[in-house]
């Protein structure tokens, strides 16, 4: 076990009934760091959380937490934190006291919890929250409380499913950089799911592609981003994928350029051109009918749909 090792996942499986859903999966968390667990619906990734924490048994493999063997643990023995998307909270219970449940259950002394739960109210900004009850909180408030209550008895790692996908698109920016420094303050690590490529590549130290149960590629963000390791993961995270000569590429829409139809061998038409803010959102069907994204400045987007161009790569990616 290396000094930092905090979670270490080797050779897990496991089905639902028949069908296999996690294939060998190997898998490390270290102290503090925070890792994202990405892929497409259905890749496997709450199934992979839920047998860490002991939820689902898994058909082989093993996980352990800092070097001790949590196979055939308890749930609630195995000193792992869990938030889910919808946070269950307790509904009778002040924010207060939801914040305190797992230090009581773990019959901590008195002023231990006193000042244990004011520290986590104080970094979530709860403080003056504390005697309201859940059903009188927003969305995000309650997964505020939520973290806070998984923080309090200190797990050294806290597995997050998809924590903002019920928060309403305009705090979830806000409530994500709130989580990730609570995380670093208290400096716990995380294990964090989404399908949310923008959030995943956002807020991973190290981002761990899952696709049909399988790990696909996992690497630091800007690496697996630069490098996508086949066509199915290239189009996860954005790309299109174009097949030249035999070889497929991956290009990301803001690498394609759009040019008069002469320009360039790589002819298409318009069938759709979107605004986008500053940019505009162009789609071009290839004649073997590929449909290519590009984004591309307000001025150079400008033709219609059904006008034919030409398109060029300013980077690509050949894939395997
Ligand atoms: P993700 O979290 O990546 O969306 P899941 O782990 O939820 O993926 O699901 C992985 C696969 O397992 C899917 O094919 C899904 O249909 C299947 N699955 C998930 N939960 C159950 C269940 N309770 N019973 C049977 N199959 C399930």
């Amino acid at each position: 076990m290396s000094s930092s090792e905090c979670l270490r996942v080797r050779g897990l499986s496991a089905s639902w009934g028949t069908t296999p859903v996690l294939s060998d999966i190997d898998l490390d968390v270290n102290d503090g760091e925070f890792v994202v667990l990405l892929g497409p619906n259905g890749s496997g990734k709450t199934t992979l959380l839920r047998t860490i924490v002991g939820l689902e048994s898994p058909t082989s493999g093993s996980v352990a937490l800092r070097g001790r063997s949590l196979d055939g643990t308890p749930t609630y023995r195995r000193g792992i934190g869990m938030l889910f998307q919808e946070p269950a909270l307790f509904p009778h219970r002040s924010v207060w006291e939801n914040v305190a449940y797992g230090l009581e259950l773990a019959r901590r002394p008195r002023e231990q919890i006193d000042r244990r739960v004011d520290a986590m109210l104080d970094m979530l900004r709860l403080a003056a929250l504390a005697d309201r009850r859940p059903d009188t909180l927003s969305g995000g408030e309650r997964q505020r409380v939520a973290l806070a209550r998984t923080l309090a008895p200190e797990p050294p790692i806290v597995l997050l499913d998809e924590p903002f996908a019920s928060v309403d698109v305009e705090i979830r920016t806000a409530l994500r950089s709130e989580f990730r420094r609570a995380l670093s303050t208290t400096g716990t690590a995380a294990l964090h799911v989404t399908h949310d490529r923008e959030e995943g590549l956002a807020l991973a130290d190290r981002v761990i592609l899952l696709s049909d149960g399988r790990v696909a590629q996992s690497g630091a963000p800007e690496d697996v981003y630069r490098k996508p390791v086949d066509a199915r993961v290239a189009r996860f995270l954005g790309y299109n994928v174009v097949s030249e000569r035999g070889t497929s590429l991956a290009i990301a829409p803001e690498d394609v350029e759009l040019g008069p139809p002469d320009s360039s061998p790589t002819r298409g038409v318009v069938t759709l051109n979107g605004f986008a803010g500053r940019d505009r959102v162009v789609e071009v069907t290839l004649p073997d009918g590929v449909r290519v994204e590009c984004r591309t400045s307000q001025e150079s987007g400008l033709a219609p749909v059904g006008a034919s161009v030409s398109l060029r790569w300013r980077r690509s990616v050949a894939l395997a």
